[in-house]
């Protein structure tokens, strides 16, 4: 187990920290400092989830998306100062490389749900501006930009609004990732249409594997693989297996084997969703990702493992943001 290995594509763990008053380094859930260095880190994509409709209720939230927003970014960036020398904060594959020279972990600001957007395109050369290197274009709720998945066939086949194909243009100008984990499928086939780079599902799995509304098709596995996309498996026992309770590393192998041989191993990656997803996990949490990497290592190669591990994320960074 190298040091450096994971590039973990998204985690909720910036609610522990603005909702909940929490450090990263005692972050009581899957992921803190301490966690992710022993589970090799290499860089952690650290979402700013915005809560809306039920969701905000739930969490007392009552401020608007884009205040949500750039509060949360802040907090974020006073962890960033609170830690300078465990872990930095990287805006291009460049700070990545001068970390990893450093002994730093990074971590990489991104968005789930582009309701902070709110149909006002120039938001997005504000949040690039922020840090922020992906968005999430939809959460579980229509916004500006599109409408989630749906388990009704008609909802989940809606494209993107008009204004989402000015996002996705606009996106891949300033150089920020799409990410389609929570888009309908018809979103999805707007960005393989008239998306200009790689884009990605930063956590989601197989239908093939279990059929739940998160997951991807083949058909749409195979559209990432062949736009030089990738999908960050999703450690969610409901996403692994249908009726499961548990998150197992033979599921989470088994959903990363099915993309290989789908989309090709260069599409396959992590997503875990930590401090996101409930249920028992057999790792545990972060620091148990050793375990995942050994039962990736009786399947794939050491350099398919690699690949997944960190080299396919690594990039599509290099392709998206440079
Ligand atoms: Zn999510």
């Amino acid at each position: 187990m190298k040091a450096f290995n994971i590039v973990d594509l998204h985690c909720d763990t910036l609610m522990e920290v603005y909702l909940a008053h929490h450090n990263l380094a005692d972050c009581p859930g899957h992921i803190n400092l301490e966690k992710l260095q022993k589970g090799g880190s290499l860089v952690q994509c650290f979402a700013v989830f915005v809560p809306t409709h039920d969701c905000a209720e739930r969490n007392g939230v009552t401020e608007s998306a884009y205040s949500y927003f750039t509060n949360c970014a802040d907090a974020f960036y006073q962890q960033m100062a609170l830690y300078p020398d465990v872990i930095r904060p990287v805006r291009c594959v460049a700070d990545i490389e001068k970390n990893v020279a450093e002994g730093k972990l990074s971590a990489m600001l991104t968005i789930e749900d582009g309701a902070p957007v709110d149909g006002k395109i120039e938001r997005l050369q504000e949040f690039y501006d922020k840090g922020v290197r992906m968005i999430a274009l939809t959460w579980n709720y229509e916004n500006s930009i599109g409408y989630p998945n749906s388990r009704d066939p008609k909802e989940h086949l809606r494209p993107l609004k008009p204004f989402g194909l000015e996002v996705i243009a606009k996106m891949d100008e300033l150089g920020m990732i799409i990410d389609t984990s929570h888009l309908s499928e018809g979103g999805f086939w707007d960005i393989v249409e008239h998306g200009t780079k790689p884009f990605i599902a930063s956590h989601s799995c197989c239908r093939a594997l279990s059929d739940h509304r998160r997951n991807l098709t083949d058909r749409q596995l195979r559209a990432l693989g062949e736009k030089g996309g990738i999908c960050g498996v999703n450690f969610c026992d409901e996403f692994l297996e249908l009726g499961s309770t548990v998150s197992s590393v033979e599921n989470i192998v088994r959903h990363c084997k099915h993309i290989a041989d789908v989309a090709g191993v260069e599409a396959v990656a992590m997503g875990s969703d930590f401090d996101g997803i409930g249920g028992e996990l057999e790792y545990k949490d972060f620091a148990g990702f050793p375990m995942i990497v050994d039962g990736l290592s009786r399947v794939f190669t050491p350099s398919e493992v690699d690949k997944i591990c960190h080299g396919n994320a690594l990039r599509l960074f290099k392709d998206v943001i440079g």
